[in-house]
């Protein structure tokens, strides 16, 4: 609780407490307002602004506020389009790196043998997102797959796509050979992200999630990234910190998605958010990173969240590390994700992301 403002001790010889109650929240509701108005006025909010807007109630005025800002900001960072982009699971199988949320992670007990998916259904599944309009097409693979072999389906991909659709790459760390050969294989660009509780509830130092990012970029590849996976233990100082992380990175999109709870994962215990409470915390993502970064995006596609901001929603085929199923059974089409940024007064982008570098 920060200390009262001046004009709000003078007024404590009011007998009246409800009086100065009021008062208190006036002052309070203003140093919101303060800081969403200088993030509209293009200003860098600090650490304690930003904590400050972690801090309110999902329901609380303020919250609506901080909304309100954010899709308007979002709106002005992508020109009025909203974006869908498609990601495609090549394998399923146990990761070593243990990434507590993550179906995948060898502890979870999920998947328990190792399936890939043949290059034809990915080719397959590419095309037929390509064909529904999505915005770019990613390919995910476990930290486990072969990079070879993800740089050959990689190329096979590219030479099959019709359009200019960029072709991103989410997969595990990578070295400086490894980032120039994304690049070279025909990838634009790359998803990849320091998650919240990095190194604690994940076998992976976020100095090499860091790296890997550092890398990419200086193989002219873009990167997206988001605040994730979001639950209620974490406290207001990691949701900084990761968010700060993802401004410094100059993304082509940040944002903030919820984490879904894997059934047997340790981190079930702490529940989940509700996407009404996701909104703040992605509007408060989208107000910390400004006008530069292009997109916001979060998961699942929800009306909530892109009324409060999310210029950005993702479809999905084949493994999840949010799901426990081979095949994700979460159903997210294109159109059925286009529609929802459409119910929540978007546009839709037609043709190449525009977070991804291409002209609007
Ligand atoms: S998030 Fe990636 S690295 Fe972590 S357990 Fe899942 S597949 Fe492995």
């Amino acid at each position: 609780m920060p200390a009262r403002p001046a004009a709000v001790q003078a007024a404590a010889g009011l007998s009246c407490k409800s009086q100065i109650k009021e008062l208190e929240e006036e002052m309070m509701n203003k140093t919101i307002r303060e800081i969403v108005d200088k993030a509209l006025g293009g200003g860098e909010i600090g650490a304690a602004e930003l904590r400050a807007l972690f801090a309110v109630d999902y329901l609380s005025e303020e919250s609506y506020l901080i909304q309100y800002a954010s899709r308007k900001m979002s709106d002005g960072a992508c020109k009025g389009k909203a974006e869908v982009h498609a990601q495609v699971g090549l394998n399923s199988g146990s990761c070593p790196r243990d990434c507590q949320f993550c179906s995948f992670a060898a502890m979870n007990k999920i998947f328990t043998s190792s399936k890939v998916r043949p290059l034809e259904e990915i080719i397959e599944s590419c095309l037929n997102f390509e064909a529904g309009g999505a915005n770019a097409i990613y390919l995910m693979a476990t930290a486990t797959y072969k990079f070879a072999d993800f740089l050959k389906v990689g190329r096979e991909v590219k030479q099959a796509l019709k359009t200019a659709v960029p072709l991103i790459a989410n997969v595990g760390d990578f070295d400086e050979d490894e980032a120039r050969a994304l690049k070279k294989s025909g990838f634009d660009g790359i998803y990849h992200a320091v998650r919240l509780g990095e190194g604690v509830i994940t076998k992976i130092d976020p100095r090499k999630r860091l790296q890997t990012i550092d890398l990419a970029a200086k193989a002219g590849l873009k990167v997206g990234t988001c605040l994730e996976p979001v639950g209620p233990e974490h406290t207001l100082e990691e949701l900084v910190e990761k968010t700060l992380i993802t401004r410094d990175m100059k993304p082509a999109y940040s944002g903030a998605g919820r984490r879904v709870n894997i059934p047997g994962s340790p981190l079930a215990a702490h529940g989940s958010l509700s996407y009404a409470q996701m909104a703040p915390i992605l509007a408060a993502v989208r107000l910390a990173v400004g006008y530069d970064v292009v997109g916001n995006c979060t998961h699942e596609p929800n009306k909530i969240g892109a009324m409060a901001g999310a210029s950005l929603l993702w479809a999905e085929v084949g493994s999840n590390p949010r799901d426990t199923s081979e095949s994700t059974v979460r159903g997210w089409t294109v159109k059925n994700t286009q529609e929802v940024l459409t119910e929540a007064g978007w546009e839709v982008l037609e043709g190449p992301s525009v977070m991804f570098g291409a002209s609007a």
